[in-house]
């Protein structure tokens, strides 16, 4: 296999949590689409923290809390670089993606959606990316309008852009589907959306591991992602909007932190991105989460995706060949996801037989219940990978998914 420059056992040294044994065997890792593990040099950036910079930030004038608010902003300045935002403050640090969508779905339904209006999302949303906007609907007498996928899964472009209407305000996409790693085109339905003068929110929980994103050559309005997926901390993400969006957004959650002055008669808030981060942030999570992109482009985005692509490939021959295997999620594009079903076994004993085995994959509706009805499935055994997985463990799970198989 072609590994580029991604020097793979160099790598794996950096991920000593890869070196357990679990159930006897050695750990396979593959359950990156559900959290993915963190390298020293994250646990070492939150460790420095702790032991040299620990202080609360932004209204501390002495030494220390300055020291941990140049941390803080420096962190977010790595974060508008790895994505090409325009400036630091188009960066709020949020606990997650689903927090990141919640905010941007509960505050502009407040100024902008009416009665009778329409968003649009997709049929392969993750829970975070439909629930926000269906309350949003519920709250307004609004209207949820959902692109279908074809049995590939695939977005159907055409049936997308049909239902880009005067009366969508907004529109809601994953960048990649969790649980069938299609790569959507945003690029082009963002397009196709501002040609009609509609915003686009971008999920980029499961692109940003997984491939270099560029909110500017996006045109994204919104783009938002986790740390913990990206090989930081769980507990912080990040929503990206661009500065005009942001600032006609009202208030979200509101207190220390938010303001310019208050009286009890009335508050002036403070501009971007401080209105949107409201109490004590998470300072570690967030020192935490730009080591992981440092390291991530230490290592370099192109080599990463480059050497996962192979990788995908492999897994999908070696896994697709099994008797009895049904792949789901067959799109051209693909990133990082192999999802299967196995007709008469239920996913969760596969993913239990395999657990066994040492194989670490998730099974169920991953948060996509909508799809899994689409596909008339109750589940898929959701095998998701990360750059510090190799060919080896690849062979591993197909030898522990045999066997899985035939011992029922
Ligand atoms: N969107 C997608 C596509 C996801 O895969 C996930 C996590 N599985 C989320 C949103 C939610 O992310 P978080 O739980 O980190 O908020």
């Amino acid at each position: 296999m072609k590994t580029a420059e991604l020097n793979i056992e160099s790598v794996r040294k950096d991920f000593p949590i890869l070196r357990q044994l679990m159930n006897g065997r050695p750990l396979v890792y593959l359950d990156n689409g559900a959290t993915a593990q963190k390298p020293l040099q994250v646990l070492k950036a939150i460790e420095k923290f702790y032991k040299e910079q620990n202080a609360n930030i932004h209204r501390g004038v002495h030494l220390l809390s300055q020291e941990a608010t140049v941390a803080y902003e420096k962190a977010r300045e790595t974060v508008q670089k790895h994505i090409n935002a325009a400036h630091p403050h188009e960066i709020i640090f949020t606990s997650g993606t689903t927090e990141s969508v919640n905010l941007v779905a509960h505050t502009f339904a407040k100024k902008f959606l009416e009665k009778g209006d329409e968003i649009l999302i997709t049929e392969m949303e993750h829970h975070s990316n439909i629930l926000p906007w269906q309350v949003a609907c519920e709250e307004k007498g609004a209207v949820l309008k959902v692109a279908p996928v074809n049995d590939k899964g695939e977005l159907i472009i055409s049936e997308y852009e049909k239902l880009l209407t005067p009366k969508t305000k907004i529109v809601a996409i994953a960048h990649v589907s969790n649980t069938l790693g299609t790569i959507n085109p945003v690029q082009e339905m963002i397009q196709a959306a501002h040609e009609k003068g509609i915003p686009v929110l971008i999920d980029g929980a499961q692109a940003i591991p997984h491939m270099k994103v560029d909110v500017r050559w996006l045109d994204a309005d919104f783009y938002c992602f986790s740390g913990h997926k990206v090989f930081g901390p769980t507990g912080i993400g990040v929503l990206y909007g661009k500065e005009e969006w942001l600032n006609k957004l009202p208030n979200y959650k509101v207190g220390g932190g938010t303001i310019r002055t208050v009286t009890f008669k009335e508050t002036e808030y403070g501009g971007l991105p401080i209105r949107f981060e409201a109490g004590t942030p998470n300072i570690d999570g967030v020192i935490g989460m730009a080591a992981a992109l440092d390291y991530i482009n230490g290592i370099s985005m192109d080599a990463i995706h480059a050497y996962e692509h192979e990788l995908l490939v492999y897994a999908t021959e070696r896994i697709s060949g099994i008797k009895g295997v049904r792949i789901i999620g067959t799109a051209a594009e693909k990133a990082g996801v192999l999802s299967f079903v196995v007709e008469g076994m239920h996913p969760l004993d596969i993913g239990m037989l395999l657990d066994a085995q040492g194989v670490a994959v998730r099974t169920g509706h991953h948060c996509t219940q909508p799809l899994m009805e689409r596909f008339k499935i109750n589940g898929t055994v959701r095998a998701s990978l990360a750059f510090y997985n190799t060919k080896e463990e690849i062979d591993v799970f197909a030898v522990a998914l045999i066997k899985a198989l035939q011992r029922l």
